[in-house]
């Protein structure tokens, strides 16, 4: 019996359990963070890269507009020394001034200067380099100017302002102009700073100077002027418009612009929306408090570093996910590949248990079953033995039977001779007497020939072979069932052929075949009304025949079948060993014995020998 090899388990369950799902809502989360926490990290790198390059941007445009300041400033200081100026200021005459006038619209053409001036000690403009023109500072009071006041003070002042007059904005730098230790007056330049603004709107990083209070000066943004970095009190909003000679000025915090922490800018409006990263550092060298800031854009640097670093942290991880699900599908699959091995093996090992345990007892059993057919065997060996012996004893009683009935019918008529020839010599009939005497020798001799046969019978050692004629075994056959035959009332039709039907065999054993197959013909036909059975005598290519045949019923196909088989009988006293025992004679003998039916019904037993060679 095979036992079916359990089915293996399900590969993978259809859905996922909550507890995977949770687990890869966890992972997705994180992947989402480390891929942001790359890009920012990324970006902070590029911002800060870009504070590098706007750190580097910063001395430039810090000496850009020191530069440009320092290169003013010497023009109010050489000309505080100058001999005609400090002439002009202690002699105030017309030709004098006129002088000045020409010499400081020189001085302004060939500097740069938007417009340089000498102030009496009263703060009155006595010269100027634009005397000319309609708008001329000559004349004008500039006492409550701060860089008037502070150079008369402190030698020297800074301060940028809206021009009064031209509305523009600019750095006054003023030298006082001594003499013996008096101040004479005060020599002012105003310097625009329009071509260094205009060089910062060029670098796309606005850039701007703030004053002590954070208000915007100087700046490449134009609209940022005047505005605050951070908001200012009111009384500070009113001292720096004073300052800046701006009264309308807004000095609100810069427009479109908010300061975030960590030192960047939004910017929302103009050119430049986006975040910046600031430098901011004093000018060293520069007007007191005044600061130089440069912003620059962080955005396209932000974007440049961070979606890459995403995409790159996102690929890197979703590579790492796929390594990681292979793997594990992998070790799945090898897992589940050894279960579907160990259950097999498990299941075959059963099985093979199992038939072992059969086997072991189908082998027990068969065992006992040889032991049982081997005692069977040995009780049908000892049976037939048994049998034999009793068929034996069984044909000796019978030829006992037959050969008393022959000898008794002699010995009755040899009793009635004598007494007959006895009555005859007493009435001296002597020729009478004497042919009942002949008449006793007869019997006798008859007598003696059936004692003869008996003793040659007895005297035939068992297995020894000679030469037998057929027909004297026949004759011995017949002789023992004469008496029978003739009870039963049997016609037997004796073989006519002539010469000699000899073969090699035992006369005795072949008598006994005969005798056998004579016996079964008798026993077909009894109850017959026409008993008849037929002895023919045949030869071929060195072999003789001898066939039996009765009319009796005849054998049935079942009956063929089984025929020669031992125990087979259809007799209520029969034991079914005639025919077996006759077929071992015949065929010790080199022939065959063989059964068929007989042609107008009943049955014919052919003998089948080899021919004896003549002698
Ligand atoms: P037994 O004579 O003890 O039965 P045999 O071996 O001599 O054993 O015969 C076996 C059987 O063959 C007989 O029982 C009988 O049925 C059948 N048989 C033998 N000879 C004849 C025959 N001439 N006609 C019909 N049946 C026969």
């Amino acid at each position: 019996m095979n036992r079916p090899v359990p089915p293996p388990a399900p590969a993978s369950r259809p859905w996922p359990s909550p507890q995977r799902i949770a687990a890869l809502a966890i992972l997705l989360a994180l992947g989402g963070l480390l891929t942001e926490g790359a890009g920012r990290l990324a970006e902070r790198r590029a911002v800060a890269a870009v504070a590098a390059e706007g750190q580097a941007a910063w001395p430039l445009a810090s000496a850009a507009l020191l530069a440009e300041i320092d290169r003013q400033r010497t023009v109010p200081v050489v000309l505080a020394q100058e001999g005609s100026i400090r002439a002009s200021l202690r002699l105030p005459l017309a030709a004098n001034l006129s002088a000045v006038n020409e010499k400081l619209r020189l001085l302004a053409g060939q500097t740069r200067a938007q417009v340089i001036y000498l102030l009496d000690k009263d703060g009155r403009a006595v010269a100027a380099s634009n005397y000319r023109e309609p708008d001329s500072f000559v004349g004008s009071d500039y006492r409550f100017r701060r860089y008037y006041a502070q150079a008369m003070a402190g030698g020297s002042a800074q301060q940028y302002a809206l021009g009064t007059v031209s509305g523009r904005p600019g750095i006054y730098l003023s030298q006082r102009v001594d003499e013996g230790g008096a101040p004479l007056g005060v020599v002012v330049a105003k310097v625009e700073l329009g071509a260094v603004e205009r060089a910062w709107a060029g670098t796309g990083r606005p850039t701007f100077v703030t004053d002590a209070q954070g208000v915007v000066l100087a700046t490449g943004v134009p609209d940022w002027r005047f505005h605050a970095v951070a908001p200012l009190s009111v009384g500070d909003i009113a001292k720096a418009r004073l300052d800046l000679q701006s009264p309308d000025a807004d000095l609100t915090p810069l427009p479109g612009a908010r300061q975030l922490e960590d030192g960047q800018w939004r910017l929302s409006s103009g050119r430049e929306a986006g975040r910046f990263v600031e430098t901011v550092a004093p000018l060293a060298d520069g007007p007191e408090g005044w600061r130089l800031h440069i912003l620059s854009p962080v955005d396209g640097a932000r974007r440049a570093a961070g979606i890459p670093a995403r995409l790159v942290a996102a690929l890197t991880l979703l590579l790492l996910a796929l390594a990681a699900f292979l793997l594990a599908r992998r070790r799945r699959r090898e897992q589940e590949k050894r279960d579907a091995l160990a259950r097999t093996a498990q299941a075959l090992e059963e099985a093979v248990a199992e038939r072992t345990v059969e086997l072991t007892r189908a082998n027990g059993r068969l065992e006992r079953e040889m032991a049982e057919r081997a005692e069977a065997q040995n009780r049908i060996i000892r049976l037939r033995d048994d049998l034999a012996q009793a068929n034996r004893l069984a044909t000796l009683g019978q030829i006992t039977a037959g050969v008393a009935h022959e000898i008794n019918q002699p010995l009755a008529a040899i009793r009635t001779y004598a007494e007959n020839a006895g009555r005859f010599l007493e009435r001296a009939q002597e020729e009478a007497a004497r042919e009942n005497l002949s008449h006793i020798v007869g019997l006798t001799e008859r007598v003696g020939s059936i004692t003869g046969t008996l003793r040659s019978i007895a005297r035939r050692p068992a297995g020894g072979r000679a030469r037998v004629e057929l027909r004297e075994a026949l004759d011995g056959a017949m002789l023992m069932l004469s008496t029978r035959l003739a009870e039963q009332g049997i016609a037997v039709a004796l073989p006519d052929a002539g010469g000699s039907f000899a073969v090699e065999a035992d006369r005795l054993r072949l008598e006994q075949v005969l005798v056998n197959l004579l016996r079964n013909a008798m026993d077909a036909l009894r109850g017959h009304p026409a008993p008849r059975i037929a002895i023919t005598l045949e030869r071929g290519e060195g072999r003789v025949r001898l066939a039996v045949t009765d009319n009796g019923p005849g054998l049935s196909p079942e009956q063929m079948e089984r025929l020669f088989t031992p125990f087979s009988t259809t007799k209520p006293d029969g034991l079914g060993l005639g025919l077996v025992i006759s077929q071992d004679i015949v065929s010790e003998f080199g022939g065959r014995l063989s059964a068929g039916p007989a042609p107008g019904g009943g049955a014919s037993f052919l003998i089948d020998l080899p021919r004896a060679e003549n002698r």
